[in-house]
């Protein structure tokens, strides 16, 4: 069997940092090499880590300081544009020893796994933005925009939704898909909303989907889901100023019940807005000396607040594949192992989008059919068996890899 020895691995996001603290405990030397100059880039929104999430990373034990980046989130309340309470489910199981899922600034989740990785003694470069690949006799070369070059046993991209590996080992590789959704967030304080700390409150509105939920400081965080038909052409949002995104916004809102337009209106720092998108099913994610994980291979909208949580699950079970297999086998093994998850994950967060996307006739169809479907869908997935399966998967890094099934 070959032994990977080193591995060269691309992007300091979320994957990153992770699969290079698996390698570490698999025995393996990684470096990652980072495109940006100082911090990863769309960092401004916040997202939730899933009780499974925050299980893979104390695999890994990173766990602590991304935890006490947050604040615990376990309950999700559904609302119609018209008011109507339309019901009510867990937004991350509890596990049974206690675990359970975080809110957190996304910027702070990216910089505690980036302090655990380096306080472990990983070596992340950056301002190494990966160009081109090529396997070479026994392994794989890395050339970057900078004019270096560098050498390893394989190399593992985690670059992200617009992944460059990608393309590189299936150069036909479907692009990202646009969800038809537009989002803007941001944090407000002094608003007083009916919430409690914790619960997020989601609602469908009449032209726009609104999400809030209280942090324990007072602090409000919000996202507004916008459909937009048509893709946005790249760098066309950035034109659109702040006060134009708040008159846009409130006006979406404005036939709204809730908060939105009160929250939207007291929101005093810039606002943006950047198409969504998902990253659909690739033919495989590996060729037998490079493999892409986490959004790079598999990406499910935001809404199903499992990005990075799936990202970290990733980075723990590709370690312990290498640990076990050579390169060919673990990279096999690893995809014949994940993709029947990530597929269920990105499937399930795409019914819910098309919901909040839902524009003309469709969205009548939906405001009727939403208030007894989605809270039934969403608490058979949050507290049913499903529920079980996403949040208490586990990953038991002691057990040897099985064999690729053929
Ligand atoms: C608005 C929004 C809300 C979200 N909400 C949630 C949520 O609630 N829950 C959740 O779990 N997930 C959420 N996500 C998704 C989550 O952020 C991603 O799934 C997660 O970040 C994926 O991690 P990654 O490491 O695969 O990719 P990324 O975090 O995107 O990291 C990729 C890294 O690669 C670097 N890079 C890119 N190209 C190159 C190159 N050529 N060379 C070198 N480096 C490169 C980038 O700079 C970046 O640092 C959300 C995402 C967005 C945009």
């Amino acid at each position: 069997m070959i032994q990977v020895r080193t591995a060269l691995i691309v992007g300091g996001g979320i994957a990153g940092p992770a699969a290079a603290m698996a390698l570490r405990r698999a025995g393996i030397d990684s470096v990652v090499y980072e495109a940006h100059a100082v911090s990863a880039e769309g960092t401004g929104a916040f997202l939730t880590l899933a009780a499974n999430g925050v299980r893979a990373l104390r695999s890994l034990g990173a766990d602590k300081p991304a935890v006490a980046a947050g604040f615990a989130t376990n309950a999700i309340t559904l609302w119609s544009g018209t008011g109507k309470r339309l019901g009510a489910a867990a937004v991350s199981a509890t596990l049974e020893d206690g675990t359970t899922g975080y809110t957190l600034k996304r910027a702070d989740l990216y910089q505690a796994i980036y302090e655990q990785a380096v306080g472990q003694g990983i070596r992340i470069e950056h301002g190494k933005r990966l160009i081109g690949a090529e396997t070479t006799g026994g392994g794989v070369r890395a050339q970057f925009a900078d004019g270096t070059n560098v050498n390893g046993d394989i190399l593992i991209g985690c670059d992200g939704i617009y992944s460059a590996v990608r393309p590189i080992i299936h150069p036909d590789a479907p692009k990202p898909a646009y969800s038809g959704l537009i989002n803007v967030g941001g944090y407000v304080r002094g608003v007083q909303v009916d919430a409690s700390p914790g619960t997020y409150h989601m609602v469908f509105g009449k032209r726009a989907f609104f999400g809030y939920v209280l942090a324990p400081d007072g602090e409000v965080w919000w996202f507004a889901n916008v459909p937009e038909p048509s893709e946005p052409d790249r760098g066309s949002l950035t034109s659109v100023n702040t006060s134009q995104w708040r008159k846009r916004l409130t006006a979406l809102f404005a036939d709204d019940a809730g908060p939105a337009t009160k929250i939207i209106d007291a929101t005093s720092h810039d606002l943006s807005g950047s198409p969504v998108h998902t990253m659909p099913r690739l033919p495989s994610w590996h060729s037998d000396r490079m493999i892409v994980i986490g959004d790079a291979a598999h990406a499910p909208s935001p809404t199903s607040g499992q990005g990075a949580s799936l990202a970290i699950e990733d980075a723990l079970l590709l370690g312990k594949s290498l640990r076990d297999l050579g390169p060919d086998q673990a990279f096999t093994v690893f995809e014949q192992l994940r993709r029947p998850r990530v597929e269920r994950i990105i499937k399930q967060a795409a019914r819910i989008n098309n919901n909040k996307a839902a524009t003309g006739a469709t969205r009548i169809a939906r405001d009727l059919l939403m208030p007894v479907m989605l809270p039934l869908f969403l608490k058979a997935i949050a507290n049913g068996k499903p529920g079980k399966k996403l949040y208490g998967y586990q990953i038991d890094w002691d057990t040897p890899t099985p064999s690729a099934q053929k």
